[in-house]
């Protein structure tokens, strides 16, 4: 067991402990916000025939050379959609749509903007354009492979994926993770409460991080500070669950009962790491499935997932940190205020970040502490502060923009 590690050690060892995913075959009208699992090639050319990207005239364009008006007869006109095919002689012009086939002998067209019709003429009165047709598989040939494994199927990924005729996709089955309270104060939100207790609210957040990053959040509710009782909701959800996330129970106090059970049953990989808020976090398995064991401060859980699980979900689907489907990005950001950095630690103040003419602002409001979720509500974002480091007003820094 490590204890008091970096971040970057903290991934690492999390990394080592990733995920083996099997995969599933759905419709692709189910597919928004998964993961490929096998990498789609294309069943056609696309586009799949030379065509009009305007609506107006297909035309030769030696016929229209000149810089006055031209006059070209009008020869037929051709639809989206439309079977027949139709060709074009020197000095004549046939009207399509954008989305047509071009006539054969056609090889520019002209918008029906730069044109006027006279009887079964055509006035040509603007410049005809070559590359106003699309040429057949300019942007994709047949066989192609356009969306390799570990794609995050949004939208335009999945058109992509209807474009090149695929009705079906294999993609990453979504890893079950179970969700685990602990705390003697802890009672479910309106329920009867006594003065000494509060209303569980991690395993909501967790569980909407764990649909975030395109798993399904299994939530075991509410455990005391008992270990007989969270030894039997481990072995009951480690069943069930591709890994598990517990909340509280942590720190150094004798009520912290995950730590004190993972030590004595369990597998410690590491515990605590350099980061505030959110320090005293534990990794490790229990019957050989991840266990993430986060600080019960809501703050602290957030910030946990954010900077350690997130990274594994990545590495569980096998693509770039900044390819998945995280819950924001990486910037640089101007402070507006001066902030504290933390010792030896990386500090993750709770920032307003807006986007203003000059660039990203950041600004720190509401009070900072781990137990203020609140505070996470009213800033979008956070600062990575190295350890040792503050920031002066006008000072940039690395910050996570959350989406
Ligand atoms: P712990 O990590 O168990 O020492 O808890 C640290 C702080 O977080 C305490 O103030 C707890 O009351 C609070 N806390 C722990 N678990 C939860 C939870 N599930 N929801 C809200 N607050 C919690
Ligand atoms: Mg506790």
């Amino acid at each position: 067991m490590e204890v008091g590690v970096s971040i970057e050690r903290a991934k690492l060892l999390i990394r080592e402990n990733k995920l083996n995913l099997s995969s599933e075959t759905i419709s692709l009208e189910n597919a928004n916000g998964r993961l490929l699992a096998e990498g789609l090639y294309s069943k056609v050319h696309d586009p799949r025939f030379d065509n009009s990207a305007m609506d107006g005239w297909a035309v030769k364009k030696s016929d229209c050379q000149s810089d006055s008006e031209v006059v070209l007869k009008i020869v037929g006109a051709i639809q989206a959609g439309a079977e027949q095919t139709i060709s074009i002689e020197s000095g004549e012009a046939c009207k399509i749509t954008t989305g047509a086939r071009i006539p054969e002998g056609a090889d520019a067209i002209v918008i029906v903007e730069d044109s006027r019709v006279d009887g079964n003429n055509v006035v040509i009165t603007g410049p005809a354009r070559k590359s106003f047709i699309r040429i057949k598989g300019e942007n994709l040939s047949r066989g192609k492979l356009a969306l390799s494994e570990g794609t995050y199927l949004g939208p335009s990924a999945i058109s992509l994926a209807a474009t090149m005729g695929h009705d079906k996709v294999t993609v990453y089955r979504k890893p079950i993770i179970g969700i685990i309270s602990t705390g003697d104060e802890l009672v479910m939100p309106n329920s009867e409460i006594n003065d000494w207790q509060i209303f569980e609210s991690n395993s909501f957040g967790i569980a909407s991080l764990v649909e975030k990053m395109g798993g399904i959040p299994k939530r075991y509710g509410i455990v005391t500070d008992s270990i007989d009782q969270l030894r039997e909701t481990l072995d009951s959800a480690v069943e069930d669950c591709d890994a598990l996330i517990t909340t509280g129970g942590v720190s150094m106090g004798d009520w912290d009962i995950v730590r004190k059970i993972m030590e004595s049953e369990g597998d410690i990989i590491f515990w605590r790491v350099n980061m505030r808020p959110g320090g005293p976090p534990i990794f490790g398995k229990w019957n050989e499935k991840p266990l993430f064991g986060l600080p019960g401060n809501p703050v602290s859980s957030h910030l946990v997932f954010l900077m350690l699980i997130c990274p594994w979900f990545s590495c569980t689907y096998g693509i770039e940190e900044s390819a998945a489907p995280n819950l924001g990005k990486k910037i640089r950001v101007k402070m507006k205020n001066s902030v504290k950095g933390a010792k030896d630690k990386l500090c993750l103040r709770r920032i307003r970040i807006v986007s203003e003419e000059t660039g990203l602002y950041a600004s720190t409001h509401t009070h900072q502490g781990s137990g203020n979720i609140h505070s996470m509500v009213a800033h979008n974002g956070v600062t990575l502060l190295p350890p040792n480091m503050g920031a002066e007003e006008g000072d940039i820094v690395d910050a996570f923009w959350f989406n």
